[in-house]
């Protein structure tokens, strides 16, 4: 089987599952727990959040383990809006784009149903571009955060971080990043954000661990309520087997990412290259450089995108049609749409993700995706 979807989810890697087990076994402790047994696996947690924050080029205090980016992209958004509204007896007025993840888009539309937040959605260019310039054009004077995809999830799209954050900075309003997918092929230092959500899935740690790293200056008002853990940011007992593993894939996606962006690039040019040879009206979506060297993604003119999956589950290759909390509803992806794409055009988009240790003949895959896209046209 050909795995070309490391955007929904990746194996959990060797090194990662090994540095979980003994969390997993003898060392089981609680680490809000004062005995011994508690402090060892305190001790491992902080190591981690040392080792997260390093990478992060922020400080181990600014390190919030969470079950995943859902809940770090609830605590960024609903975390920083409640603290400003609870500060200025007022709800304030938050910016996103039209293409986010859901859980970013669903946590804005809590806060407007049942805070009276008010929200922007910034619009994208054909490529799912943001504009700095629009976004300073969107800022107003109660603006209490900007939160904006790095890399986008189903069209590889990267933003350019450092002029978003120029913007933000000039009006002292925190900058937080969705980087769940620019992990281990974008640098996650130096971005200018004030705040950044994680997946451990997406470089090989496990489902159910992740990350918001946000600067102490950040007010955030926790969302979980309960023992205080995590610097009363997010209680519960914390995954202390996930934090650790979550910390060496990290290490491991950082050390890695500049080769592996060579090689993989690479590789997904040639099947890009490929499928348009090989396929009619395949369109790929996103912009043609500004991307991840991962993620590949098409509309084929006159077939429904599932249907193309089963052809090439059939043919041995895995892939999505977009993302895949989305997976399976009839909806077009709201994504492509915000794009410009019509919806009956967006509902024909496949993606394919490759991941670091990307193996695969990019010729067999694009051969698939042909004789995939040809059967469902010929029915
Ligand atoms: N943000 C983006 C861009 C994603 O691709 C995902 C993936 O599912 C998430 C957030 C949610 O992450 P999780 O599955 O850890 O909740």
């Amino acid at each position: 089987m050909l795995y070309l979807d490391h955007a929904a989810s990746g194996p959990v890697r060797a090194e990662v599952r090994e540095a979980m087990l003994p969390f997993l076994g003898d060392r089981f402790g609680n680490p809000s727990s004062h005995h011994t047994v508690g402090e060892d696996a305190a001790g491992a947690l902080e190591d981690a959040r040392r080792r997260v924050a390093a990478v992060l080029g922020m400080r181990p205090g600014d390190v919030v383990f969470t079950s995943g980016a859902t809940e770090a992209n609830n605590l960024a958004i609903k975390g920083v809006a409640v603290a400003a509204l609870l500060r200025h007896g007022r709800p304030g007025h938050v910016v996103t784009t039209a293409i986010e993840h859901e859980s970013v888009l669903a946590s804005v539309d809590h806060l407007e149903r049942v805070h009276g937040v008010r929200a922007t959605r910034l619009p994208v260019d054909p490529h799912g571009i943001v504009d700095p310039a629009v976004l300073a054009g969107a800022l107003q004077d109660d603006t209490v955060l900007v939160s904006v995809g790095y890399a986008n999830n189903e069209i590889g799209t990267v933003q350019d971080a450092a002029a978003l954050a120029a913007v933000t900075a000039g009006s002292r309003i925190p900058l937080h990043l969705d980087a769940v997918q620019a992990a281990g092929w974008l640098p996650l230092s130096g971005t200018g954000a004030d705040a950044l959500s994680l997946a451990g899935h997406k470089i090989g740690a496990p489902q159910g661990i992740g990350v918001l790293a946000v600067r102490g200056r950040v007010p955030l008002e926790p969302v979980l309520h309960g023992g205080g853990q995590e610097r009363d940011r997010r209680s519960g007992t914390q995954n202390v087997a996930g934090a650790v593993g979550f910390a060496l894939a990290l290490e491991l996606a950082e050390r890695e990412r500049d080769a592996a962006s060579a090689r993989v690039g690479p590789l997904r040019d040639a099947f890009v290259a490929r499928v348009q040879t090989l396929v009619p009206e395949a369109v790929p979506t996103g912009h043609p450089t500004r991307r991840l060297p991962g993620t590949a993604s098409f509309t084929f003119a006159g077939v429904s995108g599932e249907a193309v999956l089963l052809e090439l589950e059939r043919r041995g290759v895995v892939s999505s049609s977009g993302s895949a909390c989305a997976a399976g509803s009839d909806e077009p992806s709201q994504v492509l749409v915000a794009l410009g794409i019509a919806p009956e055009v967006a509902q024909t988009s496949v993606r394919f993700s490759f991941g670091h240790h990307a193996a695969g003949d990019p010729t067999r895959i694009a051969d698939a995706v042909a004789a995939s896209v040809a059967a469902v046209r010929s029915r």
